[in-house]
């Protein structure tokens, strides 16, 4: 990263400390889209080490958001009824500061064959789960091959509707979404859904642009999630820009994450207050189609609940106080109630 004129060469020792401590990894295409030497450039930030990673806080967590206590076979985790999520990999293109799952990626690469086999086993014979995510680590870290062989096994279960890949390779290594890769993504049966991880406008180059458009060429829905970063993103402006842009390429942006309590990552996390008004301001601005849902990932494993803001008051029963986009408040009457 010095080399690369990403940090400043007097910060060597602390940058070896963080190294020591969390795995580091940029790509290329990442490396040529941050402006050197710009400490405030919204891409260096996400991906070159910092000496405040290494200010862990009491009420951050290993497993920030209770993987581990819903994972019934190595690799799976069952938290709701209907899906399932798949960890093929724990290896990523870049390794991202704020990493939600820090403490585990980059360990040992790909799910043994023996887990993954234990993993399809368990979903063949749950039959209340319609959905698998693939997830890592990143899913298309692997080669094409290895993923249409996943893709073949997961169509063999009858109950399965749906796979849904996570994945930030369309803006990191854009070059791996190649004729191959996208073939491999596809099935006769199954409807395959990307959700694309990108946190600001800087990250869709023209490569990541043309290769969101293969996929969306290809006839694969896409949708993105991102996380609520300061120093990256965390003002309406920036929002407004990335969400624009990505419903500019074909991208339905789904979530807005706010920041999980991973070791050495309070630098980047807001209030929810923050993150509630940024979103208020957002709403009306911008085209509906552009806004995604914030929410919080639950400490303990009890999931995703959307952060609002909340728009109304029930003040007496059926009548509520509800705010518009502007903040103006109107009495509503509920005739239903
Ligand atoms: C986030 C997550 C999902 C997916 O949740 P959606 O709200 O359907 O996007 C599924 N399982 C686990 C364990 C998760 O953490
Ligand atoms: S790509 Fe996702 S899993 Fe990988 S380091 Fe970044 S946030 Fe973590």
């Amino acid at each position: 990263m010095i080399e690369a004129g990403l940090a400043p060469g007097d910060d060597s020792a602390v940058l070896e400390e963080v190294a020591s401590e969390f795995r580091i990894r940029m790509t290329p295409a990442m490396q040529a889209a941050a402006r050197p030497g710009t400490a405030a450039d919204p891409i260096a930030a996400q991906f070159v080490p910092d000496a405040r990673e290494l200010d862990t806080r009491p009420e951050e967590l290993l497993d920030p958001i209770g993987d581990d206590i819903h994972s019934p076979v190595p690799g799976l985790t069952h938290r709701y009824p209907d899906r399932v999520i798949l960890h093929i990999t724990k290896t990523c293109e870049v390794y991202c500061r704020f990493c939600f799952r820090r403490e585990v990626v980059g360990e040992d690469g790909t799910l043994p064959e023996d887990d993954l086999t234990a993993a399809l086993d368990y979903i063949a014979r749950t039959p209340a789960i319609h959905e698998v995510i693939l997830t890592g680590g990143d899913p298309l870290v692997l080669s094409p091959r290895r993923i249409a062989a996943v893709m073949a096994r997961l169509t063999k279960i009858p109950h399965l509707d749906v796979v849904r890949i996570h994945t930030r390779i369309p803006v990191v290594a854009p070059d791996r979404i190649d004729a191959a890769m996208v073939a491999a993504l596809r099935t006769e049966r199954l409807a395959v859904w990307l959700v694309l991880h990108t946190n600001h406008a800087n990250e869709l180059t023209p490569d990541a642009c043309a290769a969101l458009a293969r996929l969306a060429d290809a006839g694969i829905p896409l949708l993105s999630q991102s996380v609520l970063l300061r120093g990256v993103n965390a003002d309406a402006d920036t929002l407004a820009d990335l969400f624009r842009a990505l419903i500019r390429n074909r991208v339905k942006p789904y979530y807005l994450h706010h920041c999980d309590l991973a070791r050495g990552t309070s630098h980047f996390r807001t209030s929810i207050a923050e993150g509630q008004a940024i979103m208020a301001a957002l709403r009306g601005r911008i085209s509906g189609t552009c806004l995604p849902q914030y929410v919080l990932d639950l400490p303990g494993g009890h999931g995703k609940v959307p952060l609002g803001p909340g728009y109304l008051d029930e003040t007496a029963p059926g009548r509520w106080l509800i705010r518009d986009w502007q903040g103006t408040p109107h009495e509503y009457r509920d005739p239903g109630a």
